[in-house]
């Protein structure tokens, strides 16, 4: 990794540099208007969400270098000019959906080439017939969920970022919404793409329900993170917005009997559409003086959707379920707390003031999680008692669930807490791993998690560089990025 750069030196050495030579030669192909050198353009791209980042901005630091460039195509044939001209060039490039990533997926480190595709954001077809949408990548989540919403439909898919992220940042991520229990995770919305590939050939992959012609080329794409090529267009299943929801917060003894109502809750094959238990800390938070009392410390939030039917007797039959753990019903307080924040993010206010927080997202059969629960906690609890580790779990399934932990510690110096905040990750990245847990449910790799991908994927890492090299035989589709390294 290149050495920390600071952000008036950065600024400085922009200053006393011109625009890179091509910049030129690319701004008389695609507009003017949307190739851009100047500083404040590169500094904004040069950074996506990564807490780490974060850390160090706030530090007037750089997350790894200045991107040399950033364009913005508004049609696929444009985005087909700047990937020849980017491989004409050698040029590197990263596709940049929002920037809301969070494992620096769009931080560059050798000077590369930002494509952004906020130009790309309308909406092409709402198909009612077979109830799928084609929508241009780079469009806004909460933008797409609006115009479905205006013809009663829902893609179902709420990431807690939806408001700043694009449709082809969650395909890229191998992204998971709030309601993933009812509707799936983005792979199982996604029957259709179209993706600029290295070459600049554009590969597409038309609609069909379900197609048994070899492999998934459309899985190919998902959580491809740009190392592949640059997604252009999609197209999502989408549903009628349910005549009905059904809320219910239920608080347990503890985690163990949580964890148990909410595997046997997906095990009777019923779809909440909202599921999430939390831990004692996380019920203390969105609980407040709504939980009973200590004898039923943990909480778990519960919403049914659908036809009224449908949405009563999947309550009915959960409730049952969580009754036989020990679950007793209290006030919807809690949620509703929640669903007004549900797509705010949380941590501002706390690193403005100078704390540190992060967040992690793993994934293990039901079997392993109440066990790696607490080997986490007890590990970072004795290491570091000055960090807060708190977790809830949600996108639940049947043999499984996601495990998304918080972690705050308070004020103190960036030499003081950048290795606490990289052991904390190490820490838990290992225990996952030695649990037979999944590094990543939903925020995907970037680069921040290169350490820890070739222990959880071995001789299959191996097979995705290969596809690499064949897709993209320059290396030069956001390097370093889902621990593929160059080979220079
Ligand atoms: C507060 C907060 C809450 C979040 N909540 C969730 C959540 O609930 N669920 C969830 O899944 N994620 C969540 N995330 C993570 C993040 O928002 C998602 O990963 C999102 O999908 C990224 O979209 P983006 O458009 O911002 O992509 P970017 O951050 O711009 O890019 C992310 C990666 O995708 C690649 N990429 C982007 N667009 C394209 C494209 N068109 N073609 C090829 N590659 C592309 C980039 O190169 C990069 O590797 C959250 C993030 C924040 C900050």
């Amino acid at each position: 990794m290149s050495a920390v750069v600071t952000i008036e030196n950065a600024r400085k050495t922009a200053a006393a540099n011109s625009a890179p030579e091509w910049l030129a030669e690319l701004q008389s192909i695609i507009s003017p208007n949307h190739a851009f050198a100047d500083f404040e353009t590169l500094l904004e791209h040069s950074r996506d969400r990564l807490p780490f980042g974060r850390f160090r901005h706030r530090s007037n630091q750089l997350t790894g270098v200045l991107p040399s460039a950033v364009v913005k195509p508004a049609s696929v044939s444009e985005v087909q000019t700047v990937v020849k001209f980017a491989t004409e060039h050698n040029l590197s490039v990263i596709p940049y959906g929002s920037g809301s990533g969070v494992l620096g997926g769009t931080v560059p480190f050798q000077g590369e080439m930002i494509v952004a595709s906020n130009r790309m954001n309308h909406v092409i077809e709402i198909d009612e017939t077979n109830r799928v949408v084609r929508v241009e990548a780079g469009t806004n989540g909460r933008a797409l969920e609006v115009a479905l919403r205006d013809k009663g439909y829902t893609c179902g898919h709420y990431p807690q970022s939806m408001d700043m992220s694009t449709v082809g940042g969650w395909v890229a991520c191998r992204g998971s919404g709030q309601s993933s229990s009812r509707y799936g995770n983005i792979e199982d919305m996604i029957v259709g793409l179209k993706v600029v590939l290295p070459s600049g050939e554009l590969l597409e992959v038309r609609h069909a329900p379900r197609r048994s012609v070899g492999p998934s080329i459309i899985e190919l794409f998902i959580g491809s993170e740009g190392v592949f090529g640059i997604i252009v267009e999609l197209t999502m299943r989408i549903w009628r917005l349910p005549a009905q929801e059904i809320n219910a917060v239920i608080a347990f003894p503890g985690i163990e009997q949580g964890l148990n109502a909410a595997r046997d809750v997906m095990q009777a094959e019923l779809r909440p559409s909202i599921l999430r238990l939390y831990d004692k800390g996380e019920s203390e938070r969105w609980g407040q003086g709504d939980l009973p009392d200590e004898t039923h410390p943990v909480m778990c939030m519960l919403v049914f959707s659908g036809s009224h039917a449908v949405a009563e007797a999947e309550a009915g039959l959960a409730i049952e379920i969580c009754k036989k753990h020990g679950g007793v019903i209290i006030s919807n307080e809690p949620l509703r707390r929640w669903q007004k924040v549900r797509f705010e993010s949380h941590s501002e206010e706390f690193v403005n003031a100078g704390g540190f927080y992060d967040t992690i997202e793993i994934a293990a059969p039901w079997s392993a999680l109440p066990e790696m629960y607490a080997k986490i906690q007890a590990a970072v609890a004795k290491k570091y008692p000055v960090v807060q580790l708190n977790a809830h779990w949600s996108h639940a399934y049947s043999d499984g669930a996601c495990m998304y932990m918080t972690s705050k510690f308070p004020a103190m110096a960036d030499e003081q807490a950048l290795p606490m905040h990289s052991d904390i990750w190490d820490i838990v990245m290992k225990l996952c791993l030695e649990f037979g847990g999944t590094i990543s449910h939903h925020h995907g790799i970037g680069y921040f998690r290169n350490r820890w991908i070739r222990e959880e994927l071995k001789f299959g890492h191996d097979v995705l560089f290969e596809l690499k090299r064949a897709l993209d035989p320059g290396l030069l589709f956001n390097p370093g990025k889902l621990g593929l390294e160059s080979e220079a």
